[in-house]
């Protein structure tokens, strides 16, 4: 594990984010009780969006449907080589390799998720086109240029946006498109979950008016800022209560009960004071 992490990582990330410690987030997503989410979001680790067109959706549906929405904003080409920058297990690496007919490369640092997405290729008969790279998405070992197009999906805020902006560009192809979907702070962000997010969650989170200058920092164009927290926030607590109740006998496999509860009481603390983005973002052709 330390050596995935170089020691310059943390210190760069120390500068500027006290709660960037790669070993902690590793911990966090490796933990086997983790396992009773993934069976909710049926593998896919972020929030679910739902409007008019979908309001029964499961969490599993609608956090396939914002996958889908973000394969809708990016302009990959079939052959082309797509960056899944923080990919979980590699739910999201698929559905769009599949869409798209492109190439995926998921990176995590997480050995868990590196070893259960090479296995989710396989079954869904994709592993010629997604593949995994166990390493720190602050320092990806490729070339410089080598991705048409790439997002973060629900990990940027785990990384230190700058300094992710900033690897991102250098792998990405001159004009290839970033998607972000970010989990923004707001008029509701209280100090006290600031703390706790920073402290439990190993999360960071920033205001949407910061983006046009990070991304200029970063030599990315801002295309678009979506602001779709009325479709993802309502709607995640209930849902998630649906959730835990459909696989309540499988999740006390892994965790006590209390267990359950602190999660339900983490999904109400984020969605009372975060809301959610959608960024759309090229990298400049001339820097
Ligand atoms: N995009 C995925 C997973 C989101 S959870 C999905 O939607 O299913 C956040 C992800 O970011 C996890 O996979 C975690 O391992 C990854 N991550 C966080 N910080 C990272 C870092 N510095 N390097 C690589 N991966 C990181």
């Amino acid at each position: 594990m330390k050596d995935l992490v170089s020691k310059l990582d943390i210190e760069e990330n120390g500068a500027t984010m006290n709660s960037f410690n790669p070993e902690k987030l590793v911990e966090m997503y490796d933990a086997t009780g983790e396992l009773g989410l993934y069976l909710i979001f049926d593998n896919q680790l972020h929030f679910g969006y739902w409007d008019k067109n979908n309001p029964n959706a499961s969490l599993s549906e609608a956090a396939a449907r914002l996958t889908q929405i973000m394969i809708d904003k990016s302009k990959i080409l079939q052959g082309e080589r797509f960056c899944d920058l923080g990919c979980g297990v590699g739910v999201p690496a698929i559905q769009i390799a599949k869409a798209k007919e492109c190439f995926v490369d998921g990176i995590t640092i997480s050995k868990y998720q590196y070893d259960k997405g090479k296995k989710l290729a396989e079954e869904a008969g994709m592993s010629d086109r997604v593949r995994f790279i166990q390493s720190n998405a602050l320092a990806i070992p490729c070339d410089d240029a080598t991705y048409d197009g790439g997002w973060f999906l629900e990990s940027i805020y785990h990384m230190g946006h700058r300094q992710a902006l900033r690897e991102a560009y250098r792998i990405l192809k001159p004009g290839a498109t970033l998607l972000i979907a970010d989990l923004i702070t707001g008029p509701n962000t209280s100090e006290e979950f600031k703390t706790f997010a920073r402290e439990q969650l190993h999360s960071d989170h920033i205001p949407k008016e910061d983006y046009p200058e990070l991304l200029d920092e970063a030599r990315f164009d801002l295309i678009e800022i979506d602001d779709i927290t009325e479709s993802m926030m309502p709607f995640m607590v209930p849902k998630v209560k649906a959730g835990f109740k459909q696989y309540e006998a499988q999740i006390l496999q892994y965790v006590q009960r209390e267990v359950m509860d602190n999660w339900l009481r983490v999904f109400e603390s984020v969605c009372e004071n975060l809301g959610y983005i959608l960024v759309r973002a090229k990298k400049r052709v001339c820097p």
